[in-house]
This record gives structure tokens, sequence and C-alpha cells, in this order.
């Protein structure tokens, strides 16, 4: 038999080599690390629901309807933010006012909050302040339609 010249060289159980030994101290460390975090009390967890988080200023969350300061509903039915609703999830029906300050008052006046992409353009466009974006994001439903809120529930927001 000859010699095989494309046979494996021998391995040598049981020996770390030279770079395996290098990498060595950067696992410990990195253990050691990983069981700092473990053990200690870590500021940033909230637990949810009892603690929640205040949102950042300017956060746009549900919308609310405002009220001058007579109580009444500041809105005119100018149709303003419905038309430049990216999501068409605002629905004006507008009716005569009683009061002789303004024309029109919104009858019907709902927002589906599961349409509603939160971009604020309600907010820009209304010409008297009557609608704001809060900061109110997390109220829970059972059914889709009671995400849409109506003028009564957009008052009292
Ligand atoms: S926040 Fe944007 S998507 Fe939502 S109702 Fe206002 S304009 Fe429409
Ligand atoms: S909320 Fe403002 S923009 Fe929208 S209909 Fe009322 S007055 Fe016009």
């Amino acid at each position: 038999m000859g010699h095989d010249a494309h046979a494996e060289p021998e391995k040598k159980p049981g020996k770390l080599g030279l770079l395996g030994k290098a990498y060595l101290p950067a696992i410990a460390q990195g253990l050691l690390h990983t069981l700092g975090h473990i053990v200690k009390w870590d500021h940033n967890t909230l637990n949810y629901p009892d603690e929640k988080r205040a949102p950042f200023p300017g956060y746009r969350g549900e919308h609310r309807l405002t009220r001058d300061e007579q109580g009444r509903e500041k809105c005119v039915a100018c149709f303003m933010c419905s038309t430049v609703c990216p999501a068409h999830c605002i629905e004006i029906v507008a009716e005569e006012a009683p009061w002789p300050d303004r024309e029109k008052r919104p009858k019907i006046f709902n927002i589906d909050m599961m349409r509603c992409i939160y971009c604020g353009m309600c907010e820009w466009a209304c010409p008297c302040e009557a609608i704001e974006l809060t900061e109110v994001f997390n109220i829970p439903v059972r059914t889709r339609a009671e995400k849409i809120y109506d003028k009564e529930r957009l008052l009292s927001n």
C-alpha cells in the first residue's frame, strides 16, 4: 500500500487553540453582563397596566371635540377636517345652529378610530380649534362598532 496524499491530518482531541483561549475572557464578560441584567432591578420595565408610561409631548392620541366658555361645541360644521382627512374616517352631518353667532353646528359628528391614522391633519385644518388630539391611546373595546366615537363621546373625551 502507498501513502494516501488526500488523507485528513489526525486531530488532537481536548486542546483549545490559541484563538479559542483568546475568546474565553470575552465569553465570561458577556455572561457576567447578562447575569447583571438578571439580578438588577430594571427601571425601564413598567408593570403595565398598573403602571403606564406618560406619552411624549406632542403625542397624538384619541380625539376630543372642544367646547367654548358657554359649554357649546366650538365646531361650526365647516367640513374642513373631514375634507382633509386622508383616511376618510370623519362623518359630519350639519344642522342649523340655534345661536346667532354661527350658522351651523354638527348634528352628527362621528370618527371611526379604527380607520384613523392619527396624523393630526384634522386638528391642523380646523379654523376654530374645535377638534384636538389628546394623549389618550389605550382604550380597549370588544367590538369594532365601539371604536366609532360619536359627538357626545368626542365632547366628553
Ligand atoms: S388624525 Fe388624521 S386620520 Fe385621524 S381623523 Fe384626523 S385627519 Fe383623519
Ligand atoms: S371640527 Fe373644526 S374643521 Fe371639523 S367641521 Fe368642526 S369646525 Fe370644521
